[in-house]
This record gives C-alpha cells, sequence and structure tokens, in this order.
C-alpha cells in the first residue's frame, strides 16, 4: 500500500517571495536618504566657520530628514495593513465626512500650491468601515492629485451611489501618466520618471496602502490617466444603507 501526499507549495512559495522582495526593496530605498544624511552631516563639521554654508546643508539635512520619517512611517503603516493588525472593528460611516476630513487635512497645502479643491457630496452615501483607515485612503489620493498638478489646477472630488456600490472619484488635471505607468502604480515603491525626479520624491508606497484599505473593505480601486490631461483614481465600497434607510426603500419598492 502506497500514501502519497501532496501539497500546494504554490502560494506560500509566492507570499515568502513578496516577503522577501518587501524586505529588499526597504533596505534599499532607506539606503539613499540614510547615505544623504551621513554625508551632509560631515559636509556640515568640515562647514562649521563659514554659516552659509551651515544654513544650506542644515535646510537639506532637514529635508532628508522629513523623507526618512515620511519613509518609516509609510512602511510601518503598509506592514501594519499587510499583517492586518491595528485594525478597529467596522462601524457605519457616513462617506461625505469622511472625505470631509481628507479634504481638510489636505486643504493648506493645495492652497499654498495655488489649487483648488472641488467637493461634491451625495446623500445617504454610507458605509460600513474604519473611519481613520479610509480618510488616509482618501487623504493619499488627495495628496497625490496635489503633488502631481500644475497651478492653477483644480482637483475634483466627486461621491456618487448607486444600489449596490457607493464610488469616490478623485481627478486632477495634472501630468498625468501613460497606460504603462499606469499599469504599475500600485506596486511598492513605484515611481513613474517624472516623479522619480522631483525633488519633493514621493515614497511610491501611498498607492499600496490605499489598495490595501480599499480591499480590506471589500471594494476596488482603478484608475484612469493620460499624460498632461490628467488623472482619475475611482474607489468603489458596498453599500451598506443605515437601518432606517433601508426600511425607507423598501416602502418605496412597495
Ligand atoms: P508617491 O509617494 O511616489 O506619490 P504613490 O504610491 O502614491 O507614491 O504613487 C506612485 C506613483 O504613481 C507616483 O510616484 C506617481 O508617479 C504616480 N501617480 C500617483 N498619483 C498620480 C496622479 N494623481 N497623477 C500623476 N501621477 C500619479
Amino acid at each position: 500500500l502506497v500514501l502519497v501526499v501532496m501539497a500546494d507549495k504554490t502560494e506560500m512559495r509566492r507570499l515568502e517571495e513578496v516577503r522577501r522582495d518587501f524586505v529588499a526593496n526597504i533596505s534599499h530605498e532607506l539606503k539613499t536618504p540614510i547615505g544623504a544624511v551621513t554625508l551632509l552631516a560631515e559636509a556640515l563639521q568640515q562647514a562649521a566657520d563659514d554659516p552659509d554654508t551651515v544654513r544650506h546643508f542644515a535646510e537639506r539635512l532637514s529635508d532628508e530628514a522629513a523623507r526618512l520619517s515620511t519613509l518609516t512611517r509609510e512602511i510601518i503603516d503598509l506592514s501594519r495593513l499587510q499583517a492586518e493588525e491595528g485594525l478597529e472593528p467596522f462601524e457605519l460611516l457616513d462617506i461625505n465626512d469622511v472625505v470631509a476630513a481628507a479634504v481638510d487635512h489636505n486643504q493648506v497645502t493645495a492652497k499654498a500650491k495655488g489649487l483648488e479643491i472641488v467637493f461634491g457630496g451625495d446623500a445617504n452615501a454610507t458605509v460600513k468601515g474604519d473611519s481613520n483607515r479610509l480618510v488616509m485612503a482618501i487623504s493619499n489620493l488627495i495628496t497625490n492629485a496635489i503633488t502631481y498638478s500644475v497651478p492653477p489646477g483644480r482637483i475634483g472630488i466627486g461621491i456618487t451611489r448607486s444600489a449596490q456600490f457607493v464610488e469616490i472619484a478623485v481627478s486632477d488635471n495634472g501630468i498625468g501618466m501613460t497606460p504603462e505607468e499606469t499599469e504599475r502604480v500600485f506596486e511598492r515603491f513605484y515611481r513613474t520618471d517624472q516623479a522619480r525626479s522631483r525633488s519633493t520624491g514621493g515614497t511610491g508606497l501611498g498607492l499600496s496602502i490605499v489598495k490595501h484599505i480599499v480591499n480590506h473593505h471589500g471594494g476596488d480601486i482603478k484608475v484612469w490617466s493620460r499624460p498632461n490631461r490628467g488623472s482619475t483614481f475611482t474607489l468603489r465600497f458596498p453599500y451598506a444603507p443605515a437601518v432606517g434607510e433601508s426600511i425607507k426603500e423598501k416602502e418605496k419598492v412597495a
């Protein structure tokens, strides 16, 4: 008698590869700002007698420190999301409030860059979710719309609801992307060439974080973009009617 035991290790192997890639990418991405901080600290020491040069290097040092801090925060956010840690129980949320909070976080930066945020809500657009995470996801999309727009530009945020879904669209008329770039934007650490050469330089983690949050809420995300015309990111979540509303809707049908 022969007993054959077979186990499919493909998924396990794939997950292990994803984890190994992530760690390798993190090490690579951290090396650049850490190297810059080390070099700038040395340059500061050597320029100790020249106040103008000291000021110049000190400013660059603080830019690099800010970049390191964003990168570290986003790596922690993403690892926690991947490990499904720190997730709050879902509650019924009015998506208008979630979007309003995300707009609030970005209003000062948009104004400073000469961009206008226009937000149109929809009544009864309720979803079940974790408010902080959803604010984070929508805020990341608005931050990108600001970063990749050229003033005077306009960022439009629309909410629509159908019988089954609530959709939030964040549109800009900024630099946009090619179809090839659009396909890769949700990859961790991916940045388009144009984005890489910008001095503000993002981390390439923002959209991975958004995608994780959206998946965790049973939703999906899609993107439309054209170079020099702009981009629209659309999030879609299952509509969760408030109890009173579903009764009202049933009465309407009856
Ligand atoms: P980053 O921190 O670089 O913004 P993201 O993951 O948020 O990282 O975005 C990945 C890349 O996708 C960006 O570097 C940029 O090249 C591109 N991108 C994202 N949002 C937009 C947008 N609204 N317009 C044009 N390009 C965008």
